[in-house]
């Protein structure tokens, strides 16, 4: 089997507001995106479909197939659309980034040739983007950035091989990163608010487990949790996971952008 992946962008306006709800409920839950007169996004939408190899032409799927399929139903239904007003599905869903997957999912599975859609990601912004692949509820996956230092040591071993494994890293005074988390959420969208989680609901709880303890901080001298234990990325997305867990039922997946170049993943304990 093979799978292949089409990038396409499209830009639609919406609000959350549940009608029956008081301005107050509304605020409440949605912040700003309860605005009645809407805001907008420039989604990128990207499609990933698999199939067999075709050894005549050496593809799966022309690419211009896909976009037939896919690309004018973008087009068609979604780009430049105020979503609330103008498209059916989403006058008794709510147009979140969960439920446009489901939408966008439910109008395309089975209709391309040659092939099955394999897996579908929106990106709403930088910092938060959604995800389905076939017998699996949505994920949506919430990006933050904080700052911080710190020294690469484990007191299990000798000062000489630390420095050999960690060189630089393992600099007396410490050194930092620009850190990006990343964290996935999973599960069915909330059949009145369209979400896999309250947004709101996981911001705050990241800010104080998270934010608060690690951001302009120095991992080693100023958080309990790396007082004794070495502030690996490996390390950091177990603690994170752990600080997390207990308070975000559905958690699915801790990512840690350590720099650009180094990406960390951790599904939790059971997955190990
Ligand atoms: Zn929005
Ligand atoms: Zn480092």
């Amino acid at each position: 089997m093979l799978y292949l992946s089409r990038k396409m962008y499209f830009s639609a306006a919406h609000y959350y507001r549940v009608d029956e709800w008081s301005e107050k409920e509304n605020q409440r839950l949605f912040g700003p995106c309860s605005n009645p007169h809407g805001h907008g996004h420039d989604y990128i939408l990207e499609v990933m479909v698999k199939g067999k190899l075709n050894n005549d032409s050496g593809i799966v799927v022309n690419i211009t197939d896909i976009d037939k399929v896919v690309k004018s139903f973008v087009q068609k239904e979604l780009d430049g659309k105020f979503l609330n007003k103008e498209i059916h599905y989403f006058e008794t869903h709510m147009p979140t980034t969960e439920n446009i997957i489901s939408y966008i999912w439910n109008s395309l599975d089975g209709k391309i040739d040659n092939c099955q859609i394999h897996k579908i990601r929106l990106r709403e912004n930088d910092f938060l983007y959604a995800e389905k692949e076939e017998s699996t509820l949505v994920r949506l996956t919430r990006k933050y950035h904080f700052c911080t230092a710190h020294r690469l040591h484990s007191d299990q071993l000798s000062n000489e091989e630390n420095r050999e494994i960690f060189g630089k890293c393992n600099n007396l005074y410490g050194h930092g990163h620009n850190y990006y988390l990343e964290v996935t959420v999973s599960g069915k969208p909330d059949p009145i608010t369209g979400m896999v989680s309250n947004l709101a609901d996981i911001d705050q709880i990241v800010e104080q487990e998270i934010m608060k303890k690690f951001d302009h901080k120095n991992l080693n001298l100023d958080t309990e949790e790396f007082k004794e234990l070495n502030p690996t990325s490996e390390n950091m997305t177990i603690v994170i996971w752990n600080l997390l867990s207990p308070k975000l039922r559905n958690l699915f997946k801790i990512g840690l952008f350590e720099t650009e170049k180094n990406y960390f993943e951790y599904y939790g304990p059971e997955m190990e």
